[in-house]
């Protein structure tokens, strides 16, 4: 394995940044994705895409994390191409999503945990593998992936994918990178944290993401207080609840004095709801709209935290 010394520094596709030059983060986007799971809202276009960050850009944030895993149509050199760009760092990820992304028969489920191990290590250290690119690539630059995803079922982490988590634990505690959670609907957050921990993975390491779909204080103050991260991205989605509820989940966690463990996104996955292919609210939706209520709710301080402190912090790969 060829490595440099990236401890201490968040990797994008365009190489390791210091994590005081990212800027405000959106933790969870997708800029390329194809899934059977959402058939007919699959997005692979670098045009169309490139528009949708320079709007985030736009808006005010400079870094988006990418969490498509491996097998969903994830693209590292249409990621690297569409950062130089629009000037937005990158970071993207390597691991695996839940079952209902993966059909009967994939390797995901045949190989053994050693041998998704190595996937996922691969991709972070070497650059990202070969199986997602759209065919012969000549540009030898070893675009790496910066964080692992994992992720779960509705109410249960199925066996295959404790499988996964073990893997996505062992490759990330391996190489001082942190791992986001799929949490179906908001469950499994404790279940989560304990398999990673087997696996390793310290919970402070972990960010759940979708939390705010279960929009539980206590419930998300019990997992902050375990060191986690607790990704609210369904920013945006109304038909879940309204922004001012969101506003106010944050608020209490801010009061229970867990500012320091709170991420945004908007995790804009399907093509309806991308601007750059005629649907909403857009991927800027973050910056455009809900900053502002949120910095006139909170104060800009606070928003400061959790848009740049937080993602900085949790980002930045760890020595062993
Ligand atoms: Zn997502």
């Amino acid at each position: 394995m060829t490595s440099t010394d990236p401890i201490g520094t968040v990797e994008t596709v365009l190489g390791p940044v210091d994590p005081t030059a990212l800027g405000a983060v959106d933790a969870h986007e997708h800029l390329f994705l194809r899934t059977p799971a959402l058939p007919g809202d699959d997005f692979h276009d670098l045009d169309q895409m490139a528009a949708e960050a320079a709007d985030v850009r736009r808006s005010g944030i400079a870094t988006i994390v990418e969490l498509t895993p491996v097998g969903l149509g994830r693209d590292p050199r249409k990621l690297a191409e569409l950062s130089r760009r629009t000037g937005v760092h990158v970071v993207a990820s390597t691991g695996f999503h839940r079952d209902a992304h993966y059909p009967a028969g994939h390797w995901v489920y045949r190989e053994p945990v050693e041998t998704l191990v190595e996937v996922l290590t691969t991709d972070l250290v070497d650059g990202m593998d070969a199986r997602d690119w759209q065919g012969p690539v000549p540009d030898p630059t070893p675009y790496r992936a910066g964080v692992v995803k994992v992720g779960g079922s509705y109410q249960q982490i199925s066996a295959a994918e404790a499988r996964r988590f073990t893997a996505g634990g062992q490759a990330a505690a391996r190489t001082g990178v942190a791992v986001a959670v799929h949490c179906e609907v908001g469950t499994t957050g404790h279940e989560a944290l304990d398999r990673l921990a087997d696996a390793g993975l310290p919970s402070d390491r972990v960010m759940l993401a979708h939390l705010d779909r279960n929009p539980d204080p206590a419930l998300h103050a019990a997992l902050a207080t375990r060191g986690a991260y607790l990704l609210y991205d369904t920013v945006g989605r109304v038909k879940y609840r309204p922004e001012s509820a969101l506003i106010a989940l944050i608020a209490d966690l801010v009061a229970a004095g867990h500012g320091d463990r709170i991420l945004l996104g908007t995790d804009v996955g399907r093509r309806g709801m991308l601007r750059a292919y005629g649907g909403g609210p857009g991927m800027d939706v973050l910056g455009t709209t809900f900053l502002p209520r949120l910095v006139g709710a909170l104060g800009q301080p606070v928003v400061d935290r959790i848009m740049h402190d937080n993602p900085a912090r949790v980002l930045t790969r760890r020595g062993n």
